[in-house]
């Protein structure tokens, strides 16, 4: 057990022995005048099904995400998930019968700094309380892409009409995600292919500065690889677009998302549930690309994460 794990053992103890007993009083009495091992069990039993925080790390480097889950709760339990990384909106609940599941993305936009989280619970009309805790955002470094594009190209797939396009299309899809977790375990690579692009570079186009940043992965792969679904999930998107051509989007339930962006053909439909490893589509160049490749993106809703953060949780909510 290392120092993160045993800190946060403890920080589970702590909270589950002290918040919402009924009835406090009768843990004072199985540790003093009626202790017995009968007693201990029941004690043991009440901590177990009283309301658990984990935060899965209190330090994250910007494009990776803190992973907030809240065991034992009551169906008239309210929560109260608040910080102050990204102030202007509202954490997002995702709320089932005994648990309720908080991602904080960060993404390239995050900047790197001391932040705090605050997770209390209305019981019976009464706040408490359940985590008090600072955060740490590290900074990452972001590479800078010089892209030379024909301009004919650049008129046609990736003008102003295009993002219109996009932005018109996409926003509706990564609003909604189903309130079930359908991934299971870790992430895999969606293609055998070579970074050409990596997530959050800056990039020129023919000498100008853009004012948006590469919200995925470029992997280089010739035409026709296969490209697989990352984890299990539902598709939610499966059409051309001017911009990223022939595009998928999974939902993985709970706010995540994976996109495939620039495909040659899609295999999958709207509504159609894949599971991890499932064949979606190949690799291609359509919409606004310049060779064969998958652009790879993985989101909580509209925040764009590291891809590689993705790949590299084993998909639990606390470790
Ligand atoms: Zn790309």
């Amino acid at each position: 057990m290392n120092h993160k794990q045993f800190f946060l053992q403890s920080l589970i103890v702590i909270l589950s022995l002290n918040f919402f007993l009924p009835n406090k009083q009768s843990i004072i009495d199985f540790k003093s005048e009626n202790f017995s091992l009968e007693n201990e069990v029941k004690a043991a039993a009440i901590a177990v099904f009283y309301p658990r925080v984990t935060v899965d790390a209190f330090e994250k480097t910007a494009g990776e995400f803190f992973l907030v889950k809240i065991d034992n709760l009551r169906a008239d339990d309210i929560i109260n998930v608040k910080h102050n990384i990204f102030e202007e909106e509202e954490t997002k609940i995702y709320r089932q019968a005994k648990s309720a599941f908080v991602i904080i993305a960060l993404d390239y936009w995050t900047e790197a700094g001391d932040y705090n989280l605050t997770v209390s619970l209305i019981r019976d009309g009464n706040e408490q309380v359940l985590l008090n805790q600072s955060l740490k955002v590290l900074a990452r470094d972001y590479a800078m892409q010089n892209l030379r594009i024909a301009q004919s190209t650049v008129d046609s797939s990736g003008s102003d009409d295009a993002y219109r396009e996009y932005h018109e299309k996409f926003i509706p899809v990564r609003l909604q995600s189903d309130n079930v977790q359908y991934w299971d375990g870790k992430f895999i690579q969606p293609v055998e292919g070579v970074l050409t692009t990596d997530y959050g570079a800056r990039r020129t186009v023919n000498g100008s500065l853009t004012n948006y940043r590469h919200n995925g992965l470029d992997l280089a792969a010739p035409t026709g690889t296969p490209i697989y679904a990352i984890n299990h999930g539902k598709v939610v998107f499966a059409e051309q677009l001017k911009l990223t051509g022939n595009t998928v989007v999974i939902d993985h339930g709970l706010g995540l998302f994976s996109y495939y962006l620039h495909c040659d053909s899609l295999l999958v439909h709207v509504g159609e549930r894949v599971i991890k490893g499932e064949q979606i589509a190949t690799v291609g160049t359509t919409g606004f690309s310049t060779g064969a490749h998958l652009h790879f993106t993985t989101s909580y809703h509209l925040k764009n994460i590291n891809p590689y953060a993705i790949m590299e949780w084993d998909g639990e909510w606390s470790r």
